[in-house]
């Protein structure tokens, strides 16, 4: 069952210029910052409330965010429902025909388990689903 929105996943072109921000500016809580190789980015991670804000940056230009950057510029790139069952989700999704991007589950940042909707099927708002790991997401 989708549960609430866990995040907003935002394209940048640099962390560096973008965490002020969020950090001095808007004053959100940061969460700190890792390196997801597997999607070949840097995420930094800051909380508002019940929800993430996910900044990405590429560190490769094989990286879809790198694409995404060139394509849209800094933006907007995905939001993030939040599950308790994601195999089930990603199930269900393909029961209603649901193009998936993830047939399977990967791995996200702190221990979480995600999936991404193809964009064809979401009215091209690029959508994941998210399970948090042991310690949240
Ligand atoms: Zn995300």
């Amino acid at each position: 069952m989708i549960k609430k929105i866990n995040h907003i996943g935002i394209a940048v072109s640099s962390l560096e210029s973008q965490i002020p921000f969020y950090r001095d500016i808007l004053g959100l809580d940061s969460l700190g910052s890792e390196e997801v190789e597997e999607q070949k980015v840097k995420v930094a991670m800051f909380s508002v409330g019940e929800v993430k804000i996910e900044l990405l940056e590429p560190t490769s230009s094989e990286s879809p965010i790198a694409k995404f950057l060139e394509k849209r510029g800094d933006g907007i790139h995905h939001i993030a429902y939040e599950t308790d069952g994601i195999i089930d989700e990603i199930r269900n999704m393909e029961d209603s025909d649901i193009q998936m991007l993830d047939k399977e589950p990967r791995d996200g940042t702190h221990g979480t388990k995600i999936a991404f909707l193809h964009p064809k099927s979401s009215g091209r708002v690029l959508t994941e689903l998210c399970q948090p790991g042991e310690n949240g997401c």
